[in-house]
């Protein structure tokens, strides 16, 4: 078994320091995880982390920082701050808290950004951590389709590298030949299907949030798990992939695969596919993540496909769950469409969260808000300040819906 003295390349890749945005969520705390296997397996000195950061959790934040020894530790909300400095006292750590707190968290200087903040709030931390050059493991897909111009043009400018630890993207990362791409015919995303994947809409109708967090494979936050449910994960990862590796909406495919085994299919021009297939474990994706382009050890459950049920494949079925094809027209549309979508779906996807819609109103409400925005004013998404004025202005206008749905 090599231990990272025996592999340079293994202790280069552990020796990178981290910053885990969002290291309270699911995706923080697998990150946790991986990281913890990787000090056992390889030494203490494994991942030093620069900066953890939460958004109100600070019990789950404090036990982190005693046990990993962040340089700094930051809540977004500034409400939490007096708490988590009394829970904290002694303890060798800087702390903050607010927005500006995250934007600092993201702006220390770390090797690799993990972020796994949920929704655009991201947006902000994650141009930050790219603008100085940091490795970005984006967990977060909703920054991609709300700024996916900005998002290209600031990558490109100050020369970030971006891992996607999405695990669909991450697989088409490691299956996508580059310097092939006049040959790429097809990069197809699979989709679990999602809890209500068998039932018809009426049913739907009456899916409350337990049932709609209560994902077949995957154990999610709750707001990636409603759209699981309704298919617009799927979408967003359509939109999420055309950002990320330039891929034409018409080169790009969804799969129902309700194992959750094979996570993506890249077809060749020679008739040639290739998939990437895992146990599905998030650690595995955030382990590539963190140590590309070098492979380390990570505690992630493992494939067994003697013992595997089958691995079945059917096309998703766009009248029970239309979330997909508003995604689709809007991936094709362009401009600030995905932007809307994104906020939409953000402020639906709460409100249903919290009860005060319907699960079919969620699809109702983000179709609402982007016929209610017109055809007209589809400017060009190439600016940040107009990207957040439409993300905003789409949030009230979908809060509007949702609270005539709720009437
Ligand atoms: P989660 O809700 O479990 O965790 C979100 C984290 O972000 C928490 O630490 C929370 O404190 C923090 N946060 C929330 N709002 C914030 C704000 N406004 N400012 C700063 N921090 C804030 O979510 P998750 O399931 O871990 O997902 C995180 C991201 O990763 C999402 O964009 C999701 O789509 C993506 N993703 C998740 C999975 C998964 O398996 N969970 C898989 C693929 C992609
Ligand atoms: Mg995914």
């Amino acid at each position: 078994m090599n231990t990272a003295r025996d592999e340079p390349f293994v202790a280069r890749a552990v020796g990178r320091r981290l910053t885990v945005l969002g290291s309270t969520g699911s995706i923080g705390l697998s990150t946790l995880d991986v990281v913890a296997h990787a000090r056992e397996r390889y030494g203490d000195h494994a991942f030093p982390i620069e900066a953890l950061t939460a958004q109100t959790n600070v019990e789950i934040l404090a036990d982190q920082v005693r046990r990993f020894r962040p340089r700094f530790a930051a809540v977004a909300d500034p409400a939490r701050y007096g708490e988590l400095k009394a829970v904290l006292a002694g303890e060798q750590v800087e702390l903050g808290a607010g927005p500006e707190a995250i934007l600092e968290a993201a702006g220390r200087p770390s090797d690799v950004v993990m972020v796994a903040i949920v929704g655009a709030a991201a947006l902000e931390p994650t141009l930050a951590a790219a603008r100085r050059g940091a490795t970005i493991a984006l967990a977060n897909k909703e920054c991609v389709v709300a700024a996916g111009d900005v998002f290209r043009s600031t990558l490109t400018a100050s020369r970030a590298t971006v891992v996607p630890v999405d695990s669909e993207h991450n697989a088409a990362f490691q299956l996508l030949d580059f310097g092939q791409s006049h040959a790429i015919d097809r990069v197809t995303l699979t989709a679990s299907g999602g809890p209500f994947r068998e039932w018809p809409r009426e049913r739907m109708r009456h899916a409350t949030p337990e049932q709609a967090v209560a994902h077949p494979n995957w154990s999610m936050g709750a707001k990636i798990s409603v759209d699981s449910a309704t298919l617009m994960n799927k979408g967003l990862e359509l939109i999420e992939a055309n950002v990320l590796f330039a891929l034409r909406a018409e080169n790009l495919g969804v799969i129902v695969h309700p194992q959750s085994v094979v996570h993506c299919l890249v077809s060749y021009a020679d008739g040639s596919t290739l998939a990437h297939l895992s146990a599905p474990d998030m650690r595995t994706p955030i382990a590539h993540a963190l140590a590309w382009p070098t492979r380390i050890a990570a505690p992630s459950l493992r494939l067994d496909l003697a013992h595997a049920r089958q691995l079945t494949f059917e096309e998703p079925d766009p009248e029970r769950f239309p979330c997909l094809r508003l995604a689709r027209e809007c991936l094709d549309a362009g401009g600030l469409k995905p932007t809307v979508l994104n906020a939409a779906n953000e402020v639906a996807v709460g409100a249903f969260l919290e009860r005060k819609i319907g699960f079919l109103d969620i699809a109702s409400v983000i179709e609402d808000t982007l016929v209610s925005q017109g055809n007209g004013g589809w400017a060009k998404a190439d600016d940040l300040a107009a990207i957040l004025a439409a993300d905003a202005e789409a949030r009230t206008t979908a809060s509007r819906f949702c609270r005539r749905r709720a009437a």
